[in-house]
């Protein structure tokens, strides 16, 4: 790379995803070390990864820490923490409503469960306008949407259409950025979020955050209540290590793939996968394993459960993370020894992060209950209108290892506003998988349209409260539903 293009590269990189402050000095830096000749434009710099050592005393079994400082980075309207399918909304909702916007995200790209946990398949998506809408006809548009009228989507192509349209509204985001603290006011309002990276330890203020970290992580710093697991036993649904394979062809895999198979129904396709893998020597702990075709020779697999493991606790994620990796080794090794269609089958990729279906579900003002389901709730200030119905992977795999029975029969039900916003802690709003809500409820909610339109939604309310001074819980919806609505029927990004 040229001396001016490096320059000139590093200058737009520095705008589009907004690194703050220091970032345009490093480039500098690079540039200079690229030519001898070049003066050292930044001469006092720290020397890189240089860390001031903790200050501490070990006590019982713990260690006492000492009071530090903790530099504040950078100040902004809206900070959104977590990069999901609600984040990435939230974050460009908030930017194209006019707020300067922070996205922090703990892995090195954006999606979260789509990309990081390789989930390919958008469920719930078709009622739904706006930015579910245009990721859909962006993907369609550049051939990586396996089938006209259903969203199997490749994961490498999402990553980078959601880091193109968060670069085009001018969120500023900060990858390998895990949020560990937060900070409220006097008048219980969150005002400064604290992280943990390569770069040390962070603090970040805004007038408005936004938690998409899926689990609740922030809401639960904040001191936010929260429920967790189902009404009986506690316990969450089970996590799935999901899988990109290669090496199939899929008109000869046709019988064993959702969506290929014979239309009317999906058990079809699942059980004759299960026998198969049987065949091979294996039955999977997940009993209705799925193969979802993305394109050409490219398809995605869930086999796999992991039953009673907790989101809230590292060690047994990871015990659960490598259990399921083998596993699902084990499953593609035994389908390739029963050769023919199966013969030149390759795992490709397994996700960087094992499938969450549940964490912390944060109280809110209002709760999304099991009776708005039965009766089809409708609400004034409705954001989502969710389609998909109950959907309970066992938490008991003693009684089955597939889906439970549904307590109630579902219809179209209305999430309202009011479900967004912390009850706890002022000035935090709720997206994606962790607003509130009761067990049953959030089986339904969870999927990834309606996570999107929640984040549109929070996206558009938390920039409305920012950019007017007030809380996200003083600011009655219809103020911000002009801002929603415009924002519905605009794009983020041109095709
Ligand atoms: C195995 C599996 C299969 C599923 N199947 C489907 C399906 O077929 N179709 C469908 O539409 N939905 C499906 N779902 C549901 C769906 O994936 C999730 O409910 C959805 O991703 C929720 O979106 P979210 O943005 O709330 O959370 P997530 O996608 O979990 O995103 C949360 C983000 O926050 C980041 N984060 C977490 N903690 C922190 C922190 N402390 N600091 C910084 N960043 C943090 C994470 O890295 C992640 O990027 C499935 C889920 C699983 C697990």
């Amino acid at each position: 790379m040229s001396r001016y293009t490096r320059r000139a590269f590093g200058q737009a990189a520095a705008g589009a995803i907004g690194a703050f402050g220091a970032a345009p000095q490093l480039f500098a830096a690079a540039d200079a070390k690229a030519s001898p000749a070049a003066p050292l434009a930044v001469p006092d710099l720290p020397a890189l990864g240089s860390r001031t050592p903790l200050v501490g005393n070990l006590a019982a079994g713990v260690l006492e820490e000492a009071a530090r400082a903790t530099p504040i980075v950078e100040e902004c309207d809206v900070i959104v923490c977590g990069a999901g399918p609600a984040g990435i909304a939230a974050a460009i909702n908030a930017a194209r409503a006019g707020a300067k916007t922070r996205l922090l995200e703990v892995h090195g790209c954006l999606g979260g469960v789509w990309t990081a946990g390789a989930l390919t398949w958008i469920l719930d998506y078709a009622n739904k306008p706006g930015l579910m809408a245009e990721i859909v006809r962006h993907l369609q548009q550049r051939h990586a949407v396996a089938h006209k009228g259903s969203v199997a989507y490749d994961v490498e192509q999402m990553k980078l259409l959601l880091e193109e349209l968060v670069s085009a509204v001018g969120v500023c985001v900060q990858y390998h950025t895990r949020v560990v603290g937060a900070i409220k006011d006097d008048k219980n309002r969150l005002s400064v979020v604290v992280t943990e990276s390569k770069s040390g330890r962070q603090a970040w203020r805004a007038k408005t955050f936004v938690d998409c970290t899926g689990d609740g992580d922030l809401a639960a710093l904040a001191g936010c209540g929260f429920d967790y697991g189902s009404p009986d036993g506690g316990l969450a649904q089970p996590m799935s290590l999901m899988a990109l394979l290669t090496g199939l062809n899929a008109d000869e895999v046709t019988p064993f793939t959702r969506e290929l198979a014979e239309s009317g129904g999906w058990a079809g396709p699942k059980d004759r996968l299960k026998a198969e893998m049987e065949k091979g020597g294996n039955s999977p702990s997940y009993a209705k394993p799925t193969m979802f075709h993305l394109r050409e020779d490219l398809f995605a697999l869930m086999a796999n459960h992991e039953y009673g493991v907790s989101s809230m606790d590292a060690g047994q994620m990871t015990a659960a993370t490598m259990r399921a990796r083998a596993e699902i080794h084990r499953l593609v090794n035994g389908l390739r020894g029963l050769g023919g269609v199966w013969s030149k089958v390759k795992i490709v990729a397994t996700g960087e992060q094992i499938g969450v279906r549940e964490g912390r579900r944060i109280r809110g003002l209002y709760e999304v209950s099991t009776n708005d389901l039965a009766i089809g709730a409708r609400h004034k200030d409705a954001v989502c209108r969710v389609t998909f119905g109950i959907d309970v992977h066992s938490t008991d795999p003693t009684k089955t290892k597939g889906i439970e029975a549904k307590p109630v029969k579902s219809r179209p039900y209305d999430i309202p506003y009011r479900a967004l916003v912390a009850k706890d802690v002022d000035g935090l709003l709720l997206a994606g998988r962790c607003i509130s809500g009761d067990f049953i409820a959030h089986s339904s909610y969870r999927v990834t349209g309606n996570s999107v339109a929640l984040g549109e939604a929070a996206g558009a309310a938390a920039a409305v409260s920012a950019l007017a001074g007030t809380t996200p819980r003083e600011t009655d919806f219809e103020t911000i539903r002009p801002t929603w609505t415009k924002l519905q029927f605009a794009q983020a990004m041109k095709a």
